[in-house]
């Protein structure tokens, strides 16, 4: 009988094979860390969100569309012309292109549906998808639910010996790689900047993976939502533009990430009309559309950003609210990984001695120890994170059990309060 977390489902009728793939019967991470499974004074450093609204002329954009008739119903399924062509004049800059408002932009119920769609217009039964250890969890039940088969390849970590390494320090190892393609690979997922380790992936990175997804005829489902948050000089290089590579690639994008809006729920994909047409089709009959009014939103956001100077001023802000966290990290003089794109950062968490008769909850039983060192870290220290063995296959687990990962898109009032409790830590290192 299927399970959810150990207890039996009672259903009047078996669930759907797919119900067992996936992870899906697992009660997800975000649920366990939720803010109303922890202290009510718990500073919440899990689950990436903002503890700030998105920037008042955003808002505004939003209450006016709804105070108009059209602002309510029904948009097109590819989206509110409006959108399309805010990201048209927004975005073409950076593909090199001038990308057509008809057939090279899809509107999508954020970017997670965005990347379903993809995957139930592409996969076949037993078609393999390639994906890099850690990956961000959603990626595996979507794969599965489309009877495609996920293949990792784990980012191999910087030595721990490594006090400041930086996400950079977190290599592919080519060869490794190579071998994971197989005439059965139908699609390779890179995400940069990466969730959870914040790796901005580098050209030549990028140019060896292009090589091996034309070598295969494969696809690239290029996750860039954190495209807006890259830090210290780096190159954000979007796959998409290197040569032979728009012919084969779809690139995500968000308005939860770049207008701190993350329960609006619109993305957007950009490719292709040979890879935009069919994951239409298959989007139009999933959600038909995505929700009108916030879409005049984001669209607002994105035109009036350029004038604005908003998205400068706003990494600006999450380059000081990531050097809080990092001033934090090394005071109390464990290794973490200083990350160079999106807003998280990777702390070390081998080191922390856990109590083997902490009352901890059912829902982390016979997870990993990572899952044991959040809950006693939540709980004890007052602030909450994610483990990040989550996010990897069985095999590789191991690596990800070292790993804390702590989202920083949070004020600096609240980030210096949690660095400051984050200190009492240093009573618990073994
Ligand atoms: N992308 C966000 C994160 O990694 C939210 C994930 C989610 O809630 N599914 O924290």
């Amino acid at each position: 009988m299927a399970t959810i977390n150990g207890v039996p489902v009672k259903s009047p009728v078996p669930l759907s094979s797919r119900m067992q793939t996936g992870r899906a019967m697992a009660l997800d991470v975000w649920s366990v860390y939720n803010a109303a499974n922890l202290p009510a004074d718990c500073i919440n450093l899990g689950q990436g969100y903002m503890n700030f609204p998105p920037p008042q002329w955003v808002k505004d954009a939003a209450t006016e569309a709804l105070g108009t008739v059209a602002g309510n119903h029904y948009s097109h399924p590819k989206g509110r012309p409006r959108l399309r062509e805010a990201i048209r004049d927004y975005y073409s800059a950076s593909y090199g292109r001038t990308l057509n408002v008809d057939n090279e932009i899809l509107v999508t119920s954020g970017a997670n549906e965005g990347q379903y769609a993809m995957f139930t217009a592409f996969l076949d039964p037993g078609d393999e998808v390639i994906m890099f250890e850690p990956y961000f969890d959603q990626y595996l039940p979507s794969v599965t639910f489309n009877a495609g088969t996920p293949v990792f390849v784990p980012l191999h970590p910087p030595s721990s010996a490594n006090r400041r390494s930086t996400s950079d320090d977190w290599t592919i190892d080519f060869e490794e790689l190579r071998a994971a393609f197989s005439p059965k690979t139908k699609m390779i997922i890179v995400n940069t900047p990466h969730n959870p380790v914040g790796k901005v992936f580098r050209r030549d990175e990028l140019e060896k993976i292009a090589a091996l997804a034309k070598e295969f005829n494969t696809l690239v489902m290029a996750d860039e939502v954190y495209d807006c948050l890259v830090y210290d000089q780096k190159e954000h290089v979007r796959i998409a533009t290197l040569p032979g590579m728009w012919e084969r690639t779809v690139t995500v994008g968000s308005a939860g990430k770049s207008f701190a809006a993350t329960g609006w729920r619109v993305g957007w994909l950009v490719g292709p009309p040979t890879l935009i047409g069919p994951v239409l089709a298959a989007t139009t009959r999933i959600v038909y559309c995505s929700n009108s009014p916030l879409q005049e939103a984001a669209a607002a956001g994105l035109e009036q950003a350029p004038s604005r100077n908003f998205f400068p001023l706003q990494l600006q802000a999450y380059q000081e609210r990531r050097d809080i966290l990092l001033e934090g990290f090394d005071r109390l003089g464990m290794n973490y990984t200083h990350p160079e794109g999106s807003y998280f950062a990777l702390l070390d968490i081998s080191n922390v001695d856990i109590p083997d008769d902490y009352p901890f909850p059912q829902t982390i039983h016979g997870r990993g120890r990572d899952f044991k060192a959040c809950w006693f870290i939540a709980m004890e220290v007052g602030v909450s994170s994610i483990p990040v063995s989550e996010f990897y296959g069985e095999k590789n687990s191991h690596i990800g059990e070292k790993f804390a990962r702590f989202a920083f898109c949070k004020d600096t009032a609240q980030l210096k309060e949690a660095v400051e409790r984050l200190q009492k830590l240093k009573n618990y290192l073994k």
